[in-house]
């Protein structure tokens, strides 16, 4: 396993445009995540270590979009950004709900896609041995749709463009929700590896991410999926974690590790059902950084405003070999409320009992290391 310890040259991609637009004043994407998530890293002074570089992103071409989304569509998006009534918005997957039209998005998305690509750039160029793209991770999006508040498929985008530098790449979701969009694109082939830990799929949006979802073709035994009960913690999660991810990669000696950071597996948010605390993302990051000495990481969701920048900061502490102080900084803390950096109260769901639950892990994580041979 790769020894993490050592200091990696860490780029964190970020720049006020990422939050100027959004999905509209009701949406739980909420561009201040992005906003309170840069702001928090910048007053702990996370930008002026020698080995991190904060970079501004650019916006992808319609040419690198391309690489996964149908040419049709991304006319299409770029049409509605504009406010051309005559597109049949619902036929893209836009409208009332989880994806709604803005003015501007499609300047806004593809600035998310241009990160992701720009991070991947950075790191085939050897400037950096991890890259943080957090505006994007956006897991859900189709070729030719929109879905769960994923316009652009950015890390799709940039795979393929990876795949294209004859590079092999293993992607890990620990977004609460499955990576469909992703699995999706990669599902008949065996030089990406993806792997997803979410929330039952009975339970929970888009409601794919099943144990039998394992690839197609030359891609059989490279999807792989491990559904969650409701309410499991930390404790099980890792040992999920640890059981499948690990082996999973040290057999498929990938040249890029792709990760989607989503935290919505966080106890609080308002979205999902699992119980994991900021410790346990940070576990989890500590895990994650261990699997490959070249890190592609991305954003994903999270919508408990006080959650998000908190576990997100300490992923790139993670990343950059940084430790914050506990406490928040004074001005972060009267802006937006808060005390420390991790949680300060333990918020426990005694709904089902853990020794139960873990059983539960148990079984799911036997039937996919059965069909994978691990
Ligand atoms: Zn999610």
């Amino acid at each position: 396993m790769y020894n993490y310890a050592m200091t990696r040259q860490a780029v964190f991609l970020s720049s006020p445009e990422l939050w100027e637009r959004g999905h509209g004043p009701d949406h739980p994407l909420k561009p201040e995540r992005l906003q309170r998530t840069h702001e928090l890293l910048e007053e702990y002074g996370a930008f002026t270590t020698p080995n991190v570089r904060l970079v501004a992103p650019r916006p992808a071409t319609d040419e690198e979009l391309a690489l996964f989304h149908k040419e049709e569509y991304i006319d299409a998006v770029h049409r509605l950004s504009e406010g051309d009534p005559t597109v049949p918005a619902r036929r893209y997957g836009f409208g009332p709900g989880d994806n709604p039209v803005f003015a501007g998005m499609y300047d806004s998305e593809r600035l998310k896609a241009g990160a992701a690509l720009q991070a991947a750039e950075l790191l085939v160029n050897e400037e950096c041995d991890v890259a943080f793209s957090y505006s994007g991770g956006l897991h859900h999006a189709g070729p030719d749709f929109a879905s769960g508040f994923c316009i652009f498929g950015d890390i799709a985008v940039a795979i393929h463009w990876l795949l294209r530098q004859g590079l092999r790449v293993a992607y890990v979701d620990i977004d609460v929700h499955h990576g469909d969009g992703v699995q999706n694109a990669f599902y008949d082939t065996d030089q990406v590896l993806t792997i997803s830990l979410h929330q039952d799929p009975r339970s929970l949006f888009p409601g794919t991410g099943y144990v039998h979802e394992i690839g197609a073709g030359r891609g059989q035994g490279y999807s792989v999926n491990v559904p969650l009960p409701p309410y499991t913690g930390e404790d099980s999660y890792l040992w999920a974690f640890r059981q499948v991810v690990p082996p999973l990669l040290e057999r498929f000696a990938a040249d890029v590790v792709v990760t989607q950071l989503g935290v919505d597996t966080h106890v609080r948010d308002p979205l999902a059902s699992l119980a994991l605390t900021t410790a346990g993302h940070e576990a989890l990051f500590q895990a994650l950084a261990e699997l490959g000495p070249s890190w592609l990481a991305l954003g994903g969701g999270g919508y408990d405003i006080s959650v998000v920048p908190r576990s997100w900061t300490l992923a790139f502490g993670v990343m950059a070999g940084q430790t914050f102080p506990e406490d928040l900084p004074p001005g972060y803390q009267a802006r937006y409320g808060g005390r420390t950096l991790r949680d300060d109260e333990i918020i426990r769901l005694e709904r089902l009992p853990p020794s139960w639950l873990h059983a539960q892990v148990e079984k799911v994580v036997a039937v996919v290391k059965e069909q994978l041979k691990l």
